[in-house]
């Protein structure tokens, strides 16, 4: 199918054609028709499988038509809420590419900085409005947003607002909107509190599901390196040395990890940067261009930071650590080999993370090719010497409550106020939530 058979207008086929977009992906040929009828829609879906584009698109069409009433020229007549500021700046981004032939307004808002530029922006008129929940509550409760006027909304990541602790917040922004509406929805997963809050907020929607997440892993290409914990780091520069391998995004478990992984890097003369929740929206941001823009090669991330990060042509992901909850390591790899493009995940396993490997095996029902053929290579033997001593240890075990992975505290991305039990604790909701498998799965 191709876009031009999709009854869209000539100012969006034209952007798309700047895109460099041909052919809509699986959700967008799904959406796309449903959302123009003015339908609501459940999406089961995550990012990479051009998501952003299955809701902008119509809404952009949709938003183009003529509005008769005059009155409402500056109300915001669309919403779509996003978990993080990187994704809500990934998304007007996207309302930017695919509406720049058209003449609608739009404005993203986060929390985290000065809201002067944001209120100026928000006086002069915008017509569709990305926003993370906090900053969204707080300009509202000051009175420089209206939601009276939204005729789309959209609910992006759910489960993901509901993994950080936004979905009070959510809720709240949900009951200042207007009851007739068009209501797209989006998750990943469909954990039971997140389906109870489709069933209550959409009108008989349109259901479309695409790749689940066990099965986008089939299409990376995927290698395990045997390698003890002190050998990563000569591992990561071997690794390295290949300079077919342009850029790389290298997830690691820790704040700190990150940055002693920069910093060797940054030693061997490889041009590396971190981002992080320690490090400010403007370092993260401007890490991210970097990395975009190829001056800087690899870029470190926790999986938190990492989130809706979106890169267009990422070719390399290395997990210098294996994650505990085996959904992470797809949702990692799936950073790679988007929109149809071919994508390697390398990922580092000593024997403390054997076990990991095994529910990561289990999941996307596969087993992970092992490459031997590196000089840091650790025999099978040692590996699960490795992997029995942990066990004793009681290291690796989920029941112990200290895993590793959840030493990155939650950050406040959207400047939400904390809900109780969203703080200090937030830590064991994240871990809990992320274990559903998703519906589909
Ligand atoms: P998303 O799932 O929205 O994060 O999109 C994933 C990536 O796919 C983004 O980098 C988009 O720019 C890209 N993309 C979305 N739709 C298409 C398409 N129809 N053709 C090519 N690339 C696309």
């Amino acid at each position: 199918m191709l876009f031009q058979e999709l009854d869209l207008i000539e100012p969006i086929l034209k952007a798309l054609q700047t895109e460099g977009y041909t052919q809509p992906t699986p959700i967008q040929e799904q959406s796309i028709p449903s959302i123009l009828q003015g339908k609501d829609l459940l999406g089961c879906a995550q990012t990479g499988t051009g998501k952003t584009a299955a809701f902008a698109i119509p809404m952009l069409q949709l938003l183009s038509k003529p509005h008769q009433n005059t009155k409402v020229h500056k109300a915001i007549k669309a919403l779509i809420l996003t978990p993080t500021r990187e994704l809500a700046i990934q998304i007007e981004e996207s309302f930017k590419a695919y509406g720049k032939n058209l003449p609608l307004r739009h404005l993203v808002i986060f929390g985290g900085v000065g809201q002067k530029a944001q209120t100026d922006a928000l006086h002069r008129g915008v017509d569709i409005l990305v926003a993370t929940p906090g900053r969204l509550l707080d300009l509202m409760n000051q009175g420089f947003i209206n939601l009276r006027d939204v005729e789309i909304f959209v609910l992006d990541e759910a489960d993901r607002m509901l993994d950080m602790g936004f979905i009070h917040d959510v809720k709240k922004v949900i009951a200042k909107l207007p009851a007739i509406r068009q209501t797209l929805f989006f998750s990943a997963t469909m954990p039971k509190e997140i389906q109870t809050l489709a069933d209550t907020i959409l009108k008989n929607p349109v259901k479309v599901e695409v790749t689940p997440v066990s099965s986008t892993a089939e299409k990376i290409q995927q290698q395990i390196f045997f390698v003890s914990k002190n050998d990563k780091k000569d591992l990561l520069l071997h690794i390295l040395k290949d300079r077919t391998i342009e850029t790389a995004l290298v997830f690691a478990r820790t704040k700190h990890g990150s940055d002693r992984i920069v910093k060797d890097l940054i030693k061997a003369g490889i041009k590396a940067e971190a981002i992080h929740g320690n490090k400010s929206q403007n370092a993260r941001q401007r890490a991210l261009t970097n990395f975009k823009a190829k001056t800087t090669r690899i870029l470190v991330a926790t999986d938190i930071a990492a989130r809706g990060i979106d890169v267009d042509e990422l070719a390399h992901v290395i997990n210098y650590e294996l994650p505990n909850i085996p959904e992470t390591y797809v949702h990692r790899i799936g950073r790679t080999g988007r929109a149809g493009l071919s994508g390697t995940a390398l990922s580092f396993c000593d024997g403390e993370e054997k076990e990991f490997l095994d529910d990561i095996e289990k999941l996307i029902g596969l087993k992970v090719p092992v490459t031997e053929d590196h000089p840091y290579a650790m025999s099978w033997q040692s590996l699960m010497a490795g992997a029995a001593e942990a066990k004793a240890k009681g290291k690796s075990k989920p029941s112990r409550g200290a895993r590793p992975q959840r030493t990155e505290k939650q950050p406040n991305l959207s400047g939400a106020k904390k809900t109780p039990g969203s703080g200090g604790g937030g830590g064991r909701k994240w871990h809990n939530k992320s274990r559903q498998r998703p519906a589909s799965s």
